[in-house]
């Protein structure tokens, strides 16, 4: 059994739709095919709602009259007549639904997280109607299914976390009768139902993350993520001249490489494939005859060296220090605590080898920069019984690079360090852990581009002829992969960022170069 998903640029409009339905025609049955909203249609949705809050009716039905006319342009592309009327009278409830929904915000004259999602799932759900009318248009029986009937989520709107077993259950329930009976499941990405019935949204890009959750709960042979990039790059292209396709990586290294910044997959997305050893395939709709990325659990095949550098900008290097080692416990349990109350990203936390530092590389962006954080962090220490020092450094990114075997050899650190020196890039921090599967440095942002292109040019190197000197193909690959996903010998008991965490904080770098904004050091007194 094969899942598909197709991303909103893949299913852009009507040509691209049935191209999209022809990818999933040449996939063996049983299919089930997952799709995102027309790409920037959740964008306009979102703009309705939250205009339709504000009180603005004429942009917030510019904006759904704006999304109706996305989709009419794609069922228009449907050849079949019969399929176009099914499609139409379909698209005509979801987007009535939507007007009343709109309606009943600015009635009620403000926004919540339930009705957003409600609000939003319009886009998936309409492009399920369009990709399966598409499919039955072109002779290939098929029926769509909405998942917030399938992925069961707990109640946090806007961002639900999946129940694994309930979803295995109502996947058997909905979907498998559909595809014993020889039919093409399209499903909507991005929603599941609360408990108390209601639609919920898995957080933006969340479609990834749908198709893996629904191929675990599927059992399925393979996962393919259809995209508009040809698969998981060594580096982002706009920066990195060339940057190429990444042939093979492993689960670890591509929840790393979500984690820090590589837009390919959405950072959950791998989860659900590692618990049943499912293959992931990242796939482009614009080149589909080349290879892609295969995702499995083995990282082997192309080579043991650094397969991406990425970056991830935007990030606050936060430091707090304290009197005694013995304190550090109670300020780092203060300083978490704030932080997830906050809703701070924390990307990675360090402790200084002088032992009484402890770093947190956190992204707070929505939540302000140096200033709110610092005086949020001096105010929770403020009661304990020991004096605390926080600092906090802006513009910091993270410039991680990824490959589990080059990664765990410590002369590779050694080496990143070595080529930042001689490029005369400050290193503000950096990590070491057990075993590595990214190498991961803190740098001012100003520099994170230039490190990327180094690290690139020295680590990254130009790929190896195959045994038969040629790229390896599709069903060669595919072979593979099926071999290797029966292998379960070596499972990883430390997952993507696990493992001992060790960290060191260049504080004398730090301070000591003109291009990093240090804000100024609070003393708590
Ligand atoms: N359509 C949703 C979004 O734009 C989900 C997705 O694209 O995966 O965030
Ligand atoms: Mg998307």
């Amino acid at each position: 059994m094969i899942v598909l998903k197709f991303g909103g640029t893949s299913v852009g409009d009507a040509a691209r739709v049935r191209e999209a339905a022809a990818i999933a025609e040449a996939q063996p049955m049983p299919r089930a095919v997952v799709v995102s909203a027309a790409g920037g249609v959740t964008n306009k949705l979102l703009e309705a709602a939250r205009a339709a809050a504000a009180g603005d009716t004429p942009q917030a039905q510019a904006a759904a009259a704006a999304v109706r006319q996305r989709h009419l342009e794609i069922v228009r592309g449907i050849a079949a007549t019969d399929e176009r009327l099914v499609a139409l009278a379909e698209l005509d409830q979801l987007h009535a639904a939507l007007d009343e929904s709109l309606a009943s915000v600015t009635a009620a004259g403000s926004l919540a997280a339930r009705d957003t999602d409600r609000i939003v799932a319009t886009g998936e759900k309409a492009m399920s109607v369009l990709m399966a009318a598409t499919l039955r248009g072109r002779d290939t029986p098929a029926i769509h299914v909405f998942a917030d009937r399938v992925v069961a989520t707990d109640g946090r709107h806007g961002s639900a976390r999946p129940d694994r077993a309930r979803t295995r259950e109502q996947a058997a329930a909905v979907v498998r009768p559909l595809l014993d009976d020889g039919l093409t499941v399209v499903l909507t990405g991005f929603i599941g139902g609360a408990p108390d019935g209601s639609t919920t949204t898995l957080g933006r890009g969340g479609s990834d993350y749908s198709a893996t959750l629904l191929g675990a709960a599927l059992d399925a042979d393979e996962v393919q993520i259809w995209t508009d990039v040809p698969g998981v790059l060594s580096a982002d292209p706009r920066q990195v001249a060339d940057a190429r396709v990444v042939p093979q990586v492993s689960y670890d290294e591509a929840q790393e490489l979500a984690h820090f910044g590589a837009k390919v997959l959405h950072p959950r997305t791998i989860r659900p494939a590692v618990a049943r050893g499912i293959p992931v395939r990242i796939l482009s709709t614009f080149a589909p005859d080349e290879p892609g990325t295969l995702v499995t659990r083995d990282s082997a095949g192309a080579s043991d060296g650094l397969k991406a550098v990425t970056a991830l900008r935007g990030l606050l290097l936060v430091t707090v220090d304290v009197p005694e080692l013995e304190d550090l416990a109670g300020a780092s349990a203060k300083v978490f605590g704030a932080l997830a109350e906050d809703g701070v990203e924390v990307i990675s936390v360090s402790q200084a080898s002088s032992r009484r530092r402890m770093a947190y590389l956190v992204d707070a962006t929505a939540q302000g920069g140096c200033a709110r954080v610092q005086r949020r962090l001096v105010g929770v220490l403020d009661g304990a019984d020991f004096e605390a020092d926080v600092g906090c450094t802006e513009d910091v990114a993270v410039v991680a690079a990824v490959g589990a075997g080059a990664a765990a050899r410590p002369a590779t650190l050694a080496r990143m360090l070595d080529v930042l020196g001689r490029a005369a890039i400050p290193v503000l921090a950096t990590s070491q852990q057990d075993p590595n599967v990214a190498l991961v440095v803190a740098v001012p942002v100003a520099h994170a581009e230039r490190a990327v292109r180094i690290l690139h040019d020295a680590f990254i190197r130009p790929q190896p002829a195959s045994a038969r000197g040629r790229r390896l193909r599709r069903a060669e690959l595919l072979a593979e992969s099926e071999s290797r996903s029966v292998d379960r010998r070596w499972v990883s008991g430390a997952g993507g960022g696990g493992g001992e965490l060790e960290w060191q904080c260049a504080d004398s770098i730090r301070t000591s170069h003109p291009a990093l904004r240090t804000e100024g050091r609070e003393r708590r007194e």
